[in-house]
Parts: C-alpha cells; structure tokens; sequence
C-alpha cells in the first residue's frame, strides 16, 4: 500500500536555516509564526496528509466524481468528511486575514502545508485550492460588500470558490472569450455563455460554490482589454447572509480525465446567471 510522509524536517530545514525566517519579523504575521508554532503546524498539517488525504488518494482515483442528472455531481466516498476535517481544523485560512476569521500567518507557511496536501492527495487539495485562490482575488479586488459577503464563509470552508476562465474556444488566449454580461437596473449583470475544464466547479463538499467568472460586458471592446471579472454564486445570497434562490449556473458535464479523477473538471453553463462586477 502505498505511503505518504510529509517532509517536515526538510521544510523546517528551509525556513530556519535557508531561508531564516525569523529575520523577516516585521513583516505582517511573520512575528506571530515562532519557531514553535510552525513547528507545531507544519507537523498537524503533516499528520492530516498522511492519515487523513493520503489514503483517499486512490479511492478519488477509482471512484471519480459522479454527475447527475439535475446537474449535481457527488465527490468520492470519504471526500466530505475530509473536507469539513479540512475546514473546521482551519487549514483554509492559515493565510487569511483575521478580519475575515483566518489566522493571518505567513503565506510561506500555507504553502508548505498547501504542498503537503497537493502531494499526498492533488484531486482533493484542489477543492480548498481553487477555493484559497477565489479568495484571495476576493481580498484584494473585490468590493467591501462582496469581501464581507463571501470571504468569511470561504475562509471557513462552508462555501467554496472557483476561477472560470477557460471557454470551448480558448484557453491560452483568452482574448476571444465570448462570455456576456449584460447590465441590470440595480447594478448586477445577467452573464450567459460557457466555461470549460473548470476544477471544482460543481460538488457536494460545501453549502455553495462562488464563482469567479471571466465575462465581457456588452459593448466592451474586443480582445483582453474588454474582459472583466465576475463573482457569481451558486446559490444567491440573502442580504442577511442567509442562501437564497439557485442561481442560472449549473455544470453540463464532467471531464474524464487521465488522472486526479477525484477533482470535478466541469462544463459550466451561465444562462443569464446574476453576478456582480469585481
Ligand atoms: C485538469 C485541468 C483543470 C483545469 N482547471 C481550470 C479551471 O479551474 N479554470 C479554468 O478556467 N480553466 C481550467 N483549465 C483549463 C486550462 O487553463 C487550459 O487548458 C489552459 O489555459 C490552456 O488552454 P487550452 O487547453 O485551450 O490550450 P491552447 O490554448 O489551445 O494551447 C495549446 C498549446 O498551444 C500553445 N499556445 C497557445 N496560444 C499560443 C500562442 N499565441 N503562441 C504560442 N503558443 C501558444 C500553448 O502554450 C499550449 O502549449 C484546466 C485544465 C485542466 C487540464
């Protein structure tokens, strides 16, 4: 069978000796992550890869995720309870700031755990993955009624997140995308068309999915400078923070890949969904 063992003591190894952390102390959250701390960390995190992600690796692998006829689609056996593990323990927000109930350490931290993750189980870390990204874009661009209404549930790992960029079309170029949005009275836009290869992008894990979804505006011009960003959720969200009504998203289909069949590689089809301009 096979093993997974995080490399803890190299990791430690790199940050004490290499890259001597410590010195970086006046940089935000630098001073908070003590020898101690991430000592204790990096072996929590280690603990939960090897016991916990590791052996799903290849349930994810031989089961896939399955799609179903109303466009819901179910992760392999045991990758729910991974998740909640993952969210209630707070590894989704070591990075993130404290405002929005993360633990505000140092992304040079998180991204020694996020590898960890990534190698003992890749279809499962890039749920939280996709979901840390969304995130942060939401933390830098997004307008302060959208961090308070979508971050601190990302962060905990209730809702998570998505990037929406690819389209049947284009991939690289992503200056012939033709995903409209259309601008409403109230300010929202209407966005219509179709996304592919999008990871994450339909599951069972959280309470609801919020997309970032690359669209133009009508009338925008053509190539990259008329493109914009969008957060779109699955489930429309109450002002007091409760879900609402479904949103026009819904996943057509799911990829079948060569490998990480645990991750949902999905078609995502807007049809005249609400979003709002990032
Ligand atoms: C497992 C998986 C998960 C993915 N998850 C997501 C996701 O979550 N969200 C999302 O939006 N997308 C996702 N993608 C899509 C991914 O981002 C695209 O596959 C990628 O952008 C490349 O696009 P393409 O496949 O259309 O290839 P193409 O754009 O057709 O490129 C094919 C080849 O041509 C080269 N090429 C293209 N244009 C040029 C040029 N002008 N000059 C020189 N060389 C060029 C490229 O480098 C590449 O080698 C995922 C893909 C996979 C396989």
């Amino acid at each position: 069978m096979p093993i997974y063992k995080a490399p803890v003591e190299d990791v430690n190894f790199l940050l004490n000796d290499v890259f001597q952390i410590d010195r970086y102390d006046n940089l935000p959250g630098f001073s908070d992550a003590s020898a101690d701390l991430r000592e204790a960390v990096l072996s929590e995190a280690a603990k939960l890869s090897e016991e916990v992600l590791q052996p799903l690796n290849r349930v994810g692998d031989i089961e896939g995720c399955i799609r179903h006829d109303d466009g819901s689609v179910t992760t392999p056996k045991g990758f729910k309870q991974a998740f909640k593990q993952v969210a209630e323990g707070g590894w989704l927000g070591l990075s993130a700031p404290t405002e929005y109930g993360g633990q505000g350490l140092p992304v040079t931290l998180s991204h020694a755990v996020t590898e960890f993750q990534c190698s003992a189980n890749m279809a499962f870390a890039m749920y939280g993955g996709l979901t840390m990204g969304a995130t942060a874009a939401l933390i830098v661009h997004g307008k302060p009624d959208q961090k308070k209404m979508f971050v601190p549930k990302m962060v905990a790992g209730e809702w998570t997140g998505t990037m929406n960029l690819t389209e049947p079309q284009c991939g690289t170029d992503l200056g012939l995308l033709r995903t409209k949005a259309v601008k409403q009275g109230d300010g929202s836009y209407k966005i219509t068309g179709t996304k592919i290869f999008i990871s994450s992008g339909e599951h069972d894990l959280s309470d609801n999915i919020i997309h970032l979804v690359l669209a133009r505006i009508e009338g925008a011009p053509a190539g990259i400078k008329g493109v914009s960003l969008f957060v779109v959720p699955k489930i429309l969200v109450n002002p007091d923070g409760s879900l609402g009504a479904r949103n026009g998203v819904s996943c057509g289909s799911i990829e079948h890949k060569m490998g990480i069949h645990g991750n949902s590689t999905c078609t995502m089809n807007y049809d005249g969904a609400t979003g709002w301009l990032i």
